[in-house]
């Protein structure tokens, strides 16, 4: 199961830290979870201030 940012991301970049694979780039448009490399581990939404990080539908 991969994870996608949901428009509550505030850009704090605290996700982009706590990815073990370096899926997570944040950037003037937003954070974006990169699908190919993301593993399900579930640390960015579990770090997310905004609770903004979910599974992918
Ligand atoms: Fe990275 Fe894990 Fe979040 Fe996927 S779920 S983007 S591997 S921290």
């Amino acid at each position: 199961m991969v994870y996608v940012v949901s428009q509550g991301c505030t850009l704090c970049g605290m996700c982009e830290t706590e990815c073990p694979v370096g899926a997570i780039r944040v950037g003037k448009g937003g954070a974006k979870i990169d699908p190919d490399k993301c593993i399900g581990c579930g640390s960015c939404a579990d770090n997310c201030a905004s609770e903004a990080i979910v599974p992918a539908p």
